[in-house]
């Protein structure tokens, strides 16, 4: 099996890139924010604090997070509920981050991570993947962009989905997750070793596409 690592802070595109990387090399595309977001939704619909271990820990054994897919796109289901939709609102964002920061979170789901690589030929984004889910992945990439970049793309995606937010908010939410994804003890976000990095500041979408798809074939000797 064949694996593209894609790491790199929220709002850099990684998504919406490693998307179309994987179209166009028939991998399946994995987006793992999505499991932290699962998890971090649960605990916020209990109630729970989601920065507090002790209140975190005790509620996974209740949790069945799966990954379907459905002709190469992902659905998530959380207790068999489909909750791709739901985990994209913007305090999700950050119930995912905080419950992200949490090792028995983090080992909770490691191993779905790690199996879905085992059956297919993935693309997968994330903070760790490069790092420590998939240290031995084929190609790996870190994909960045200005806190400002990172910021409007997220503010404008929100925005199309109706979502009503502001500018401000959501840079300074961009910086939060930034911080705490860069400085929590397990697994931080970071560039692995041998990583290639993507910087797409001031890039229109395609052409941060067409980069990371050329970079990628190049890397995996894809015609
Ligand atoms: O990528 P996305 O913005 O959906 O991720 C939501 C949160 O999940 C991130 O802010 C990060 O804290 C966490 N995460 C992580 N490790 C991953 C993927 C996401 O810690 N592999």
């Amino acid at each position: 099996m064949k694996a593209v690592a894609i790491d790199g802070p929220a709002g850099a595109g990684k998504s919406t890139i490693s998307r179309k990387v994987a179209q166009e090399i028939g991998f399946v595309y994995v987006d793992t924010g999505a499991l932290y977001r699962t998890v971090g939704l649960y605990v916020i619909g209990k109630g729970a604090d989601t920065k507090s271990a002790d209140e975190v820990v005790p509620l996974l054994s209740e949790i069945s997070v799966e990954m379907k897919f459905v002709n190469k796109v992902q659905k998530i289901f959380l207790n068999g509920e489909d909750v791709s939709d739901k985990i994209r609102l913007p305090e999700i964002s950050m119930a995912a981050s905080d419950v992200s920061a949490i090792p028995a979170v983090r080992e909770f789901l490691f191993d779905m991570q790690r199996s879905i690589a085992l059956k297919e030929n993935v693309v997968m984004d994330g903070r760790d993947i490069g790092s420590v889910v998939l240290p031995n992945a084929d190609v790996k990439i870190f994909l960045t962009a200005s806190p400002e970049d990172r910021a409007r793309r997220r503010y404008e995606e929100l925005l199309s989905k109706g979502v009503e937010v502001d500018y401000d908010t959501v840079l300074e939410d961009v910086k939060q997750r930034d911080y705490n994804d860069s400085h929590r003890k397990i697994a931080p976000l970071c560039v692995a070793e041998g990583a290639v990095v993507i910087d797409t500041t001031g890039n229109e979408l395609e052409k941060s596409v067409s980069i990371m798809v050329d970079t990628v074939k190049k890397l995996l000797n894809i015609k």
